[in-house]
């Protein structure tokens, strides 16, 4: 279907009265400008608070106050088993069995956990690939993994590199990468959308190359997670981990997620262990031989932090009622009007606004990263001073990621006009 935007407010709001997703904007608590509220484009960063989220933590407290330990069976949502009443929509959110996934921990900490199972350099198989500029934690993540197992992270730390000119990676360049690293590649770790250029990688394509070459396919899916219509059970992923408190909307430093292919469950690998990883059935045994679960809480190491998981229930149940599917189509045509809307200022303007992030839908989710050519910080402030909540990544990036959940047509539509505005009036 061609679509032909509009830079009307008319045009915008139309739009936002056919969407049938519009009624999860009131879901929101939105901080305000002027008491009016911000053009919040940061969920790709901390996403908002979900209404339901203080009567969430409520419950939680009261069941403590009334019943003290034994709110591990008797609370509403008992706490010994509160991470199992999240797995249903944590695994219909990243396309997964509900074996396969599990929310603990925070993201760093998962992807650590993840490795020790998953990265097992051996002989002249010790290389990790990722891409160009991953998120610093895990570079820090991978570099110390190496170290720890005795190896070189200057020489066993690969990034794919974009071509010259170019701020994104070809998928055909990842894969002939994949190839020529062969039998000395442990494991290929991208992240699902890289943070700085909103680039969404082809994880399919490049856990069939990883495997191709005999190494194991993980992602950090921290800007994918709640971004992206994933499949990771069909992509055939061998691991994965993610954030909750970006797009998943579940609060600062909220629980986060992991996924465990089907296939290596039950096998016994290698891991860290704690009791919460332990046969639940005999966990209260206290026995000294760990029995690990036969599906993805084998990587629990302690029990569930129940205040943040009840944030992140309340806020997947909203997940689950707008449906991931739905959520993306919508995602896709709003992302595509914020691309309108910005050459529009552009052409108004006369500025050069460069997305760097990929014009093709498929290979990008919300967020657009605008590289502002000569103005960069200076843009971001006044934009920020007029009620526009976006975010400043260095070395000169502003990313704007419109999120089908709360965002509208008419939040781009507004933000086109204080962004031209700003440049006119220098
Ligand atoms: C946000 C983000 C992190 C942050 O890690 P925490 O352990 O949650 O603090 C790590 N990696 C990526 C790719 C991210 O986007």
């Amino acid at each position: 279907m061609p679509v032909t935007f509009e830079n009307t407010l008319a045009f915008a709001q139309a739009r936002d009265a056919a969407d049938p997703l519009r009624a999860f904007r009131a879901e929101f608590l939105f901080p305000k400008h002027n008491g009016h509220d911000v053009l919040y484009f940061t969920g790709n960063s901390l996403g908002l608070q979900p209404r339901g989220a203080a009567d969430a933590l409520k419950q939680e407290l009261d069941d403590w106050a009334r019943f003290g330990v034994e709110g591990h069976f008797q609370a509403k949502h008992p706490w010994y088993s509160y991470h199992e009443e999240i797995t249903p929509s944590l695994a219909r959110l990243v396309g997964a069995l509900p074996e396969e996934v599990v929310a603990m921990n925070q993201l760093t900490s998962n992807l650590h956990f993840l490795m020790v199972s998953f990265y097992r350099p051996d002989g002249k198989r010790r290389k990790i690939l990722t891409e160009t500029r991953p998120f610093p934690s895990d570079t820090y993540a991978f570099a110390s993994q190496i170290a720890f197992h005795g190896g070189d992270p200057e020489a066993d730390l690969v990034e794919v590199q974009p071509r010259a000119g170019e701020h994104t990676l070809r998928t055909e360049d990842i894969v002939a990468k994949i190839n020529e690293l062969g039998d000395a590649l442990a494991l290929v770790c991208f992240g699902g959308v890289n943070f700085y250029t909103g680039q969404a990688f082809d994880m399919a394509a490049i856990t069939k190359a990883a495997h191709a070459v005999g190494a194991i396919a993980g992602f950090d899916l921290a800007h994918a997670a709640g971004n992206l219509h994933l499949k990771l059970h069909d992509w055939d992923v061998d691991f994965a981990c993610w954030c909750s408190y970006k797009y998943l909307n579940s609060g600062p430093g909220s629980v986060a997620g992991a996924f465990v292919h089907q296939r290596h469950l039950g096998k016994q690998l290698p891991l860290f262990a704690g009791w919460w990883g332990h046969d639940k059935s005999e966990r209260f045994k206290m026995e000294r031989t760990f029995k690990p679960m036969p599906t993805a809480e084998a990587w629990q190491v302690s029990n569930a932090p129940v205040f943040s998981m009840a944030v992140h229930r309340v806020a997947l149940e909203l997940f689950d009622r707008a449906g991931i599917a739905q959520l993306r189509a919508k995602s896709e045509q709003l992302t595509a009007y914020l691309a309108f809307i910005i050459a529009e200022v552009e052409k108004a303007t006369g500025t050069r606004l460069e997305v760097i992030t990929p014009n093709d839908p498929a290979q990008r989710g919300c967020q657009l990263s605008i590289l502002a050519h000569g103005h960069g910080k200076a843009l971001f402030n006044r934009i920020t001073e007029r009620g526009v909540i976006a975010d400043w990544r260095e070395p000169n990036v502003i990313r704007v990621a419109p999120v089908p959940l709360y965002n509208s047509f008419e939040d781009v539509y507004r933000f086109g006009g204080i962004l031209k505005d700003v440049l006119s009036n220098p």
